[in-house]
């Protein structure tokens, strides 16, 4: 039995544009895993090249920013959640399927929707965590702490003064 962890899942704008986002939800359900946070997200450039920062020397690096933040699929935006229990991270990992949809397991996400496009990139439906250190910098990144139901990393509490916020008009 394995610890208790947290792990970030996007559904990537392919996976929104196929409208698969109930299909990888009930797949993801399978592993009796908790969801303890989640948004649609819009990517900005820097949340993109700060998300696959460990990427940016590869060949294919400004394609796969273009693809997460929605410029190949008129989707721009993603949904980001995390997923929190047992073995959370391997859980995810495994119904994802290998991050070469062609090499993936066909009866896994990747494997079943996934595809890879003429310009190289995998378009692979779905990001999954990798190990503990990407999942709480890639959580942070994504989330603040009050965005999560759970206390999953040390937190604290600022007054923050003159921040510019949007709110409702009342
Ligand atoms: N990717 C790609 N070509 C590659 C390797 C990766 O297009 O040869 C893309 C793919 O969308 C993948 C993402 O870059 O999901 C991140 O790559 P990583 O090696 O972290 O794979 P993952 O953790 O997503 O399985
Ligand atoms: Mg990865």
């Amino acid at each position: 039995m394995g610890a208790e962890q947290a792990t970030l899942v996007l559904i990537k704008p392919d996976g929104l544009k196929k409208s698969l986002t109930g299909n990888i939800l009930t797949r993801l359900s399978e592993t009796k895993l908790e969801i303890v946070a989640a948004k649609i997200a819009k990517v900005s450039k820097e949340l993109a090249t700060q998300h696959y920062v460990h990427l940016q020397d590869k060949p294919f690096f400004e394609e796969l920013i273009c693809y997460l933040m929605g410029e190949l699929h008129s989707r721009r935006k993603v949904m980001a959640m995390v997923y929190w229990g047992e073995d959370a991270i391997n859980k995810v990992r495994a119904l994802a399927g290998a991050t070469n949809p062609e090499e993936a397991d066909p009866v896994s996400i990747r494997g079943a929707y996934g595809r890879i496009t003429t310009k190289g990139v995998y378009e692979n439906v779905i990001h999954a965590s990798s190990n503990e250190q990407e999942a709480q910098r890639e959580i942070q990144l994504w989330f603040g702490p009050d965005e999560i139901i759970v206390d999953l990393y040390p937190s604290k509490e600022i007054i923050a003064k003159e921040v510019k916020q949007r709110v409702w008009v009342k």
